[in-house]
């Protein structure tokens, strides 16, 4: 039986193991969550939910009047809000429970960022405005650049991606912009170790590279070697990730930027981890030319589901002439976008979407940024990193860690070769996990780790949701070692849909919703 901090019980004993037969209930709900259709098949489409004056009445619109209903849900606000609502619980959501995908840095997002994004100034305006009269919102770009610039160490920021891989894309384009202008466009090969993640060899083969693999050393890290032997007059970048997606802190980062220097090759970085050094370490200081940040996973702004990213690339000195359009420039607090290249500046290769780039991830970043300070972010960083190191000590006599000598970073990697012989795969122990209201783990990556399970905790989350989440790890691992196998063959069993055939639901998305039955049109 659970019981709280104060010995109360807090779910009833005969309800307590997922094992007891649980019947279906007459109306679908399960407890206090309701079943729900989808919104057209609410059939609603006779009435609305707002009050809307009566429409003049046209007899000159011939064949263009309406014979059938328009077949919008016309809710109530009620009905509409409990339709979302209900819709929301079907899912796990960061706001419920730790949400442990590693790699993806999965934080609470402040509510203040919230606040921020929509005041009218930053929300209520458009891209063509004139600039003018958006004076606040640039100046808040450069002020987002200016940190970003600081944090990293590096001369030069493009805000406009719009996502991590956006920013991979932006960076090497650079890179590839840098090697034409110098008669260097023969380069054609980008390195990227095995261990990387699946949009930088992507990324590459997308600008016309040729990606070829660097080794990984038994304990995580860049095989120096390797990358050595591999580097060469045809190299036009490699791409590495720091920390990497071992969770692992690439000690022979600075030895790693000396040896692609000397081969006339530019360093991109993966800044997919920054959340592990920001404040700490500044990437322009270990050598690197061109980094992506992914706003929405080291500064808190929302993602996944939730709405877009940013992607914004810092680069060195060297690269810095090749920057696509626009930046800000800034005379005597009036606030420019620069749109055009003119100068030397006419190198930067063009621009990477249509407008600015995300102006209320811009915000959300930088109100995390104003409201941690500068001690602030380093405390990020180290309690992120503590968090991953607590995970790893409390799991790792019943789990397999894949690198267990020395700390990690912010993400804790275990293998599966502790599940071996208990007849649970790694999918099965994460699909049980969520009926234990936890959202799985990263599975299967990074791929040089066998059946591997990656969990970054985040900084976000206290000493007892920790707990939380290991007591729920570590019974489940007694039970996988216990021979319970049923619990994780069928898992979940609590969840409102089960296995789903995910790479069917990936590559063949049904996005289509037909109706059932011709609308009736409405009686007026
Ligand atoms: C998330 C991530 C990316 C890609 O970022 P998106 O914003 O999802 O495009 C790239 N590399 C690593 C290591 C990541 O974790």
């Amino acid at each position: 039986m659970s019981m709280n901090n104060v010995g109360r019980p807090t779910r009833p004993e005969a309800a307590g193991d997922a094992n007891d037969y649980v019947h279906p209930t007459l109306t679908g709900a399960r407890g206090l969550l309701q079943d729900e259709a989808l919104i057209f098949e609410l059939n609603a489409w006779d009435k609305t939910g707002v009050d809307l004056p009566e429409a003049p009445a046209a007899d000159d619109l011939g064949d263009l009047v309406r014979t059938s209903a328009i077949g919008l849900p016309g809710l109530s606000e009620p009905e509409a809000v409990r339709h979302y609502v209900r819709l929301s619980q079907k899912n796990h959501a960061i706001d419920l429970a730790l949400y442990p995908l590693g790699s993806c840095t999965m934080k609470h997002n402040p509510r203040l960022n919230e606040k921020m994004a929509r005041l009218p100034g930053f929300s209520d305006i458009h891209p063509l405005q004139p600039q003018s009269t958006v004076q606040g919102a640039i100046e808040l770009m450069d002020r987002l650049a200016h940190w970003l610039k600081t944090l990293t160490g590096m001369p030069a920021v493009a805000l406009s991606p719009k996502a991590g891989a956006h920013g991979e894309l932006c960076g090497l384009l650079a890179i590839r912009a840098a090697h034409e202008a110098a008669g260097n466009g023969h380069r054609k090969t980008v390195l990227a170790p095995t261990s990387a993640h699946g949009t930088n060899p992507a990324t590459a083969a997308f600008c016309g590279y040729t990606v070829v693999e660097i080794a990984q050393t038994d304990d995580g890290r860049v095989d120096l070697a390797d990358l050595e032997a591999k580097l060469g007059d045809h190299v036009a970048a490699i791409m590495v990730t720091n920390p990497n997606t071992c969770g692992l802190f690439e000690r022979d980062v600075v030895e790693i930027a000396r040896l692609t220097h000397a081969a006339g090759a530019y360093f991109y970085c993966d800044g997919a981890n920054f959340n592990a050094i920001v404040g700490r370490v500044r990437p322009g200081d270990l050598g690197v030319d061109a980094m992506h940040i992914n706003l929405h996973k080291t500064f808190s702004t929302p993602h996944g589901g939730g709405g877009p990213g940013a992607g914004p690339v810092v680069l060195s000195a060297a690269l810095a002439p090749f920057a696509p359009t626009p930046w800000v420039v800034s005379h005597e607090h009036t606030f420019k976008l620069v749109e055009e290249a003119k100068g030397p500046a006419a190198q930067a290769f063009g621009r990477m979407s249509a407008f600015h780039g995300q102006m209320g991830m811009f915000v959300r970043a930088y109100a995390y940024m104003l409201s941690h300070g500068a001690d602030g972010l380093k405390q990020v960083a180290e309690d992120a990193v503590l968090n991953a190191n607590y995970i790893k000590a409390r799991l790792s006599d019943l789990m397999s860690p894949a690198f267990p000598n020395g700390p990690c970073m912010h993400e804790a990697l275990f293998d599966d070769a502790w599940l071996e012989g208990t007849g649970v795969t790694t999918l099965d122990f994460a699909k049980a996990m969520i009926d234990e209201g936890f959202h799985p783990m990263t599975m299967y990556f990074p791929l040089v780790v066998h059946g591997a399970m990656l969990i970054e905790p985040t900084e976000t989350e206290s000493k007892q949701e920790l707990d939380r989440f290991v007591t729920a790890l570590r019974a489940l691992a007694g039970a996988a070692k216990g021979g319970d196998v049923e619990r994780f063959k069928g898992a979940p069993y609590h969840a409102p849909l089960k296995r789903l055939d995910e790479t069917q639901a990936a590559r063949k998305p049904r996005l289509r919703w037909k109706p059932v039955a011709p609308a009736p049109l409405a009686a007026e």
